[in-house]
């Protein structure tokens, strides 16, 4: 009933529609989500290709709501793995009323990536593209003019707007220029509401993403994480019971350390993020477990939710 209440008090030209968020690897796409939210919904890491499933997550405004979906970053898929992850960042790009193409402003190549992709592949796509050019707190002022240039000449993009995703500079105003160009509809999703994934998918992130920082060469692209049981254990601390995979024993023994310290740091620092996220203490009991080559069998891949 209040929920109806707000609904039918919105403005009269209230907007609403889907956001995908895409680039190459490492861009900051996630880091941009997060600074949207104000909450750390996707997870980050230095290395490239941290995120791997479509992350939904909402912004609410007084004229709009804008419903932002992070994206694997685009490349030439190498195993099923990778090709699931372009087949859910094509979907994502698929669904979308604008997309925002991310520009890294330290990586030389990416002009020439995002003209070449814009060209052969997005501008039959008919969407309006905002062009993001991110880590501007990375690169000297007067380099930033001409870069911009160089993309508004493309004339493809409705605009180019510069940020920094990591100091949230310029995100607020990158919101209110998205809001205009989404189509004017009722909101989607209810009023209160962050995301659509369910809270074990964002538990087995954050330990992936402990993963990712922790463990270098091909441990974290061979680890997937699954979430054996979760249990709310009124007037107790939650119980989780996470099943970190990897695909060979030598990696097992890598993620568990010497008298297990590696796993029990792991641990720790995912207890302590999964804490936040959810607002509440938990339990976390981490084990590992090999299946050899679960990146390029599609069963195993379809198990762990990169199927349609
Ligand atoms: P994604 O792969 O595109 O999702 O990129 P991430 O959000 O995971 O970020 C990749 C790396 O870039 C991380 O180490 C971030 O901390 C860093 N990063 C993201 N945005 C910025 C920024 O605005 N400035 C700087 N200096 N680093 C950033
Ligand atoms: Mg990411």
């Amino acid at each position: 009933m209040k929920e109806e209440l707000k609904i039918q008090n919105l403005a009269e030209n209230f907007h609403c529609g889907f956001v995908a968020i895409i680039g190459q690897p490492n861009v900051g796409k996630s880091t941009l989500l997060n600074g949207l939210l104000d909450f750390k919904l996707s997870i980050v890491s230095p290395k490239p290709q941290t995120t791997r499933q479509r992350v939904l997550g909402i912004v609410n405004q007084p004229n709009a709501q804008i419903i932002f979906l992070d994206t694997p970053g685009l490349i030439i898929p190498k195993y099923e793995l990778q090709s699931a992850m372009m087949k859910i960042a094509n979907r994502a790009m698929e669904a979308a009323d604008v997309l925002i193409v991310m520009a890294d402003a330290t990586s030389p190549t990416d002009f020439d990536f995002i003209r070449d992709m814009v060209t052969q592949r997005l501008a039959s796509m008919g969407l309006p593209m905002l062009l993001v050019i991110n880590k501007i707190d990375k690169v000297p002022k007067p380099e930033l003019l001409p870069m911009m240039d160089g993309y508004l000449k493309l004339d493809i993009f409705k605009e180019v707007v510069p940020i920094s995703a990591k100091k949230n500079d310029n995100v607020e105003r990158l919101k209110s220029v998205i809001a205009q160009y989404l189509p004017v509809a009722k909101p989607f999703y209810p009023l209160d509401q962050l995301t659509e994934q369910p809270e074990r998918f964002f538990v087995g992130e954050i330990i992936r993403e402990k993963v990712f920082i922790h463990f270098d060469k091909e441990i974290p692209y061979s680890t997937e994480v699954q979430i054996e049981e979760f249990k709310e254990r009124g007037g107790s601390k939650d119980f989780i019971r996470a099943l970190i995979i990897v695909e060979r024993d030598s990696q097992k023994a890598i993620l568990i350390g010497k008298k297990g310290e590696a796993l029990k740091r792991v641990g720790q620092h995912a207890r302590e993020d999964i804490e936040k996220f959810l607002g509440r203490g938990v339990f976390l009991e981490l084990l590992v477990k090999v299946k050899e080559e679960w990146r390029k069998d599609e069963s195993s891949l379809r198990n762990f939710g990169y199927s349609d």
